[in-house]
């Protein structure tokens, strides 16, 4: 009897033949389910797989996680047989075999408890976008690239530009040809490839490129031209010999003042590695440092530097992705915190620059994971070592100091250049106000920008993001409105109709907004924090004849947005950069004398549970941006608090200081890291069944947090109460540190859920 074939179009599953069944992992709700499927058409798959199947209809692409080889007889297919034929479908295509390794998926597999995520959601956050899922139709073309082609007819002119012959060496070297985006790679501008084609020496066509030559074609030639490594100083010498000294599967908290060397040292603990055979993970927060840091590691590394982050495209993850579980050679891999997941073996290094960024940690939407737990994690797995480089360690990282924790000290305490930092001056805006003057920019300030252009010097000035809340202050004593239970300060809140008042974000204690300071009896008593675009304005108006260049999110769209920006300010085209928090991080920029912040205010009293730590953080990171040239640098804070520790310790500079008496007050006042926190953020379109929900929920927690001694903070709407039409609640949860979440196991907390409403759990939360 022959079995019919679902599709005339299917070869026939080979009934008289040994056939592989094949179970493999789709997406089917939130856990993702397990079906059979049968390698009909012989492609050979195997555990790991990715490959491409139907269900319902739909094409999806899964995770192979069994095989069976199959006789007839058990298929039913055998004449005689009491059964039922069984028709499996076939499996459609191999997308990439052994995508997954045991040893990898074991490590997918234990974050996912740690995250409180089902394993196959791990896993599909874990994976390139578009991995798994279902199959999107893109993903068919290749996209064509340019290749760069020796004329080999071509007369030779004499005296060409040294660049010119470099490029055309490079080519004959490399058999003549190469994708033009590797010469680019290794600091072939398409300038200079333009110029050898006027000449007539080069062609240049649109080409498919395969998948092997994806990135690392012409590697050995374009490699020629790398830059050495620079001789270490002796703190840096001591930095790498204590790291070569480490034990494996451990990490080095390497805390180095701005300017003192820190991604030099990055990059020669990664050329040891390189050498020994082992790929390399360097890690930044922002998106926007990426540039600078590719160019750097290229310079040294010429085409063994891949990227991946949210800036590449889909295809480029996926090949970077693929190129981690093929590549013959040892990667250097620059990315952002997703980068963290990429199967590179063996690994030997992963650096994660600037740890103390909170960007490090994903908020939303689930897994809500650290890259800094996950590289400890996964170095612990691997016998990877870590570095966490930065001029400001978090307090989670300090803590974690040897002998008690994990992490080894290194310091690098002096600047190359031997500048000394710059010099912190305070504005008391308080006093302004008193000599009457009421405008956002000091007097002090006003005078610094507008002697810039003659000095042919630039400014960077920071205007803190508005977040999402103001708070009550007085503009004649600096008095903020704190809750009486937390220490925080309450946050202004209003209703359409104009009505305001004061909310903590921690214990949802409630205050009407008062019109006199009860402090020093003031009527410059009113919410603070005006919108970022305000500001901007303002600035305008107010800095006349200077030239301004704005530098946030609106204006560095795009995946070379930061890059561009950067270069128009560093070619001279303004003399001011206004920007928010982004403008603090890792640029270098030699004109820069001046580094000011608007209203540190705004810093200092958002309702975290790190506040603190991360205004001073930023504050010295702003600091660090000027004077990093030939002339020296001064930093400017305007507050109406010039009295706030966070502002003491930034005119002493001593982060040391400020991290042990942080300790000591988190310590004794039983905060984070001395304790453990988790958020639970509820969503839902109706009002109503999200804050009954959030009811329901703190009901069902409340026993686990008594028995295991946590506290339930909530519920309460969480500090944006809406958002995009859907409301939030939340749930805020305290307990003993290093103790486990008092959350039921599975997908229990789920289950109870009504439709519609969606549950987020964030463990160790950086942002109420
Ligand atoms: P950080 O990452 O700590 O801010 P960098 O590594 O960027 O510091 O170093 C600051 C500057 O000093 C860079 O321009 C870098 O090229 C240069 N530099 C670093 N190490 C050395 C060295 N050993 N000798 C000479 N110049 C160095
Ligand atoms: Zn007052
Ligand atoms: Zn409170």
């Amino acid at each position: 009897m022959t079995p019919a074939s679902p599709d005339p179009a299917e070869p026939a599953p080979c009934p008289s033949e040994c056939c592989a069944e094949v179970d493999v992992w789709v997406e089917a709700g939130r856990e993702g389910r397990c079906f059979t499927y049968e390698d009909s058409r012989r492609l050979g798959v195997d555990l790991g797989d990715l490959v491409v199947v139907r269900l319902r209809g739909r094409r999806m692409q899964g995770l192979v996680m069994d095989r069976r080889i199959s006789s007839p007889v058990d298929r039913g297919q055998a004449s005689g047989s009491e059964a039922p034929p069984r028709h499996l479908e076939a499996i459609e295509a191999l997308v990439q075999s052994a995508a997954v390794d045991p040893l990898w998926f074991g490590w997918i597999e234990a974050m996912a408890v740690h995250c409180h995520i089902s394993p196959f959601r791990m896993l599909k956050a874990a994976l390139p976008p578009g991995w798994l899922g279902q199959r999107q139709s893109h993903q068919a073309e290749p996209r064509r690239l340019w290749w760069v082609q020796l004329e080999s007819s071509a007369i030779n002119p004499q005296n060409l530009p040294q660049r010119q012959a470099d490029l055309q060496a490079a080519l004959a070297a490399g058999g003549g040809g190469a994708w033009q985006r590797d010469l680019q790679a290794a600091g072939f501008g398409s300038g200079l490839v333009n110029g050898l084609i006027k000449r007539g020496l080069i062609r240049r066509e649109k080409r498919q490129p395969t998948d092997a030559s994806n990135g690392l074609s012409c590697s050995d030639a374009c490699d020629q031209d790398l830059e050495v490594p620079q001789s270490l100083t002796v703190e840096q010498q001591e930095v790498v010999e204590a790291f070569q000294s480490q034990p494996l599967g451990t990490g080095m908290l390497l805390w180095g003042v701005t300017g003192s060397g820190k991604t030099e040292v990055y990059l020669q603990l990664a050329e040891r590695e390189l050498q020994a055979g082992r790929h390399c993970l360097i890690l930044t927060p922002e998106i926007g440092l990426i540039p600078q840091l590719v160019d750097r590691f290229r310079r040294r590394f010429g085409t063994k530097v891949l990227e991946y982050h949210s800036g590449c495209s889909d295809r480029e993850r996926v090949s970077t992705w693929r190129q981690g579980l093929t590549a013959a050679k040892p990667l250097v891999v620059v990315g952002t915190r997703s980068a963290v997941f990429l199967p590179l073996a063996p690994l030997g290094l992963i650096v994660l620059d600037e740890e103390h960024d909170s960007s490090y940690k994903q908020e939303s939407p689930m897994p809500c994971y650290h890259a800094r737990d996950m590289a400890m994690d996964r170095a612990r797995r691997t016998g990877a070592r870590v570095v966490l480089g930065s001029a400001t360690p978090s307090l989670v990282s300090w803590k974690n100091l040897a002998p008690q924790g994990q992490l080894a000290l290194a310091r690098l305490t002096r600047r190359i250049s031997d500048q000394p930092l710059s010099p912190v001056h305070v504005v008391d805006m308080r006093q302004e106000l008193a000599d009457g003057h009421r405008r956002l920019i000091s007097r002090p300030l006003m005078e610094r920008l507008s002697a810039l252009p003659e000095a042919g010097e630039q400014a960077v000035v920071l205007v803190p993001r508005r977040g999402y809340s103001s708070f009550l202050s007085c503009r004649s004593c600096g008095e903020v409105v704190q809750c009486p239970n937390c220490d925080v300060a309450l946050t202004v809140h209003r209703s359409r109709q104009g009505h305001q008042w004061l909310r903590c974000h921690w214990c949802d204690h409630r205050a009407e907004v008062e019109s006199s300071c009860h402090k020093c009896g003031s009527k410059a008593f009113k919410p603070f924090g005006a919108g970022t675009q305000r500001v901007m304005e303002h600035l305008v108006e107010e800095l006349q004849g200077l030239r301004l260049l704005r530098f946030d999110r609106d204006s560095t769209g795009g995946r070379d947005g930061h890059r561009r920006l950067l270069e128009q300010f560093a070619a001279g085209e303004a003399d001011v950069l206004v920007g928010t928090q982004m403008l603090a991080k890792g640029m270098d920029l030699p004109r820069v004398t001046l580094a000011a912040v608007l209203a540190a205010d705004g810093l200092l009293h958002r309702p975290d549970l790190q506040a603190g730590e991360q205004s001073l953080q930023l504050l010295m990171q702003l600091a660090g941006r000027a004077g990093r040239g030939e002339r020296p640098g001064h930093v400017l804070v305007q507050t109406y608090c010039p009295d706030h520790p966070v502002i003491h310790h930034l005119v002493d500079g001593r982060y040391g200081e400020f991290l042990k008496e942080e300790a000591c007050l988190r310590h004794e006042a039983g905060l984070v890291p001395y304790s453990r926190a988790c958020l639970l953020r509820l969503s839902g379109d109706s009002a109503a069944a999200t804050a009954t929900a959030a009811a329901v929920l703190a009901e069902q927690i409340k026993p686990l947090c008594d028995a295991q001694g946590w506290c339930l903070i909530g519920p309460a709407p969480a500090p944006i109460a809406r958002v995009a039409g859907r409301s939030r609640w939340q749930l805020l949860l305290h307990g003993p540190e290093e103790s486990p979440l008092p959350l039921p196991s599975g997908s229990t907390l789920w289950n109870g859920l009504p439709r519609g409403v969606a549950l987020a759990v964030d463990p160790d939360p950086i942002q109420l």
